[in-house]
């Protein structure tokens, strides 16, 4: 069978691979705990479900506008000047297969081959095979620990050539919980500005922050300078919705077309059954997220406590539900880097984590609290007594 050069490049997910090796060993009758999850553990709420179900009982079931139905564009429009009192309207949203598709979407209408993305590291898995996937370049720009791995601006000036023609951010961060304050995500897009450069604002986590922490966003950046900057959202973490697969850009209104038009070719519009959800989901009530924070925070610090008191340097995280700790100084001969140590951790714990190389640092690895607590303290015991023999 002979597929295409572009895409033998593309590596498949690691997370999916350590999803499928737990799966494997669970089938033999070994109990895995998998801390490899992407998703909250909380059922989508009652009231975005029985939209789902009215709109199927009302026959809402035909192809809708590609870009969305005007009512969700619109309640997109709603949602970034409900929380960060940014004005935009129904034509600066456009309503895709997740978070995902959005940033596909836009890094074909954004990129040119040869141009340059710059993706600060660690950095979210599909990120460097999208840029792939439109013939662009990645260039890392490497963060680490002691910073709480955000970039800064001398960072990403060391970085830019005249080929740069996206940066990537994303904040709270996949995979370390690290976000970025107002005045730092301002600072960037200044710097991004003043050089040509087009931010992609990954931000599908932005519910997910933790007091005091304030949460932060571009989208008011946008409104002033709608040409420099598109605004990645989804319900997906923020409304227990991964499998409906809805995500949404706040954009200008010439790339929203642009987006379009590659949707229009490739998926037409999403599920029309989802897109009432989400409709029901962002107009309703947010309480969800008010208890998902609640646990959030405690198993956070659990995790943190638990961790960092096996001598691991790990920023404690402001947001999303994953911490990234430095376990170099626990690899081994028999298993010397994050991929071999999270298949002994497999093996010998029976606990699912997620190799920092997938994320662009070797030296960590990807721990998600979406579990409940008792859940968690097992594994981190498991996994704490294979590591430091205790
Ligand atoms: N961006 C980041 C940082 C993510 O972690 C994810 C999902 O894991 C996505 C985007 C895609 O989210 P969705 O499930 O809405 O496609």
């Amino acid at each position: 069978m002979k597929i295409s050069e572009r895409l033998a490049r593309i590596k498949p997910s690691a997370t999916l691979a350590v999803n499928a090796k737990a799966q494997e060993l669970r089938a033999s009758g070994r109990e895995i705990i998998s801390l490899a999850v992407g998703q909250p553990d909380f059922g989508t709420p009652q009231h975005v479900c029985d939209a789902a179900k009215a709109a199927m009982d009302e026959g809402f079931t035909r192809y809708t506008p590609v870009p969305g139905i005007p009512e969700l564009r619109d309640a997109v429009a709603g949602y970034y000047a409900k929380f960060y009192g940014a004005q935009a309207c129904g034509d600066n949203a456009i309503i895709s297969n997740g978070g995902k598709q959005v940033l596909y979407n836009l890094l074909m209408a954004l990129v040119n081959p040869g141009d340059e993305v710059l993706i600060p590291a660690p950095y979210w898995v599909s990120y460097p095979a999208m840029v792939q996937l439109a013939e662009g370049v990645s260039v890392f720009v490497p963060t680490t620990a002691d910073e709480d791995y955000l970039v800064t601006v001398d960072g990403l000036e060391a970085a830019r050539t005249d080929k740069t023609r996206v940066l990537i951010l994303n904040s709270p961060s996949n995979p370390t919980g690290c976000c970025y304050t107002q005045a730092q995500l301002e600072e960037i897009a200044a710097w991004a500005r003043q050089h040509g450069i087009f931010i992609i604002s990954d931000e599908v986590y932005d519910r997910l922050v933790y007091a005091p922490f304030t949460p932060a966003s571009l989208a008011k950046t946008w409104e002033a300078y709608p040409e420099t900057i598109a605004i990645v959202g989804a319900l997906s973490k923020s409304f227990c919705m991964t499998g409906w697969r809805v995500g949404y850009a706040l954009a200008h209104e010439d790339l929203v077309k642009a987006m379009s038009k590659i949707q229009g070719q490739s998926t037409s519009n999403i599920n029309s059954i989802t897109q009432k959800a989400a409709l029901a989901g962002l107009s309703g009530s947010w309480d969800i997220v008010d208890e998902m924070k609640t646990a959030f925070v405690r198993r956070r610090d659990l995790a943190y406590e638990t961790i960092t008191g096996w001598g691991a340097t790990c920023p404690k995280p402001d947001g999303a539900f994953y911490l990234f700790p430095v376990l170099e100084q626990f690899y081994t001969d028999d298993a010397p880097d994050s991929a071999a140590m999270c298949t002994k951790l497999l093996e010998q714990a029976g606990v699912a984590l997620v190799p920092g190389s997938a994320f662009g640092d070797d030296k960590c690895i990807r721990f998600s609290y979406a579990v409940d607590d008792d859940t968690l303290t097992e594994a981190l015991t498991k996994v704490g007594k294979v590591l430091t023999g205790k």
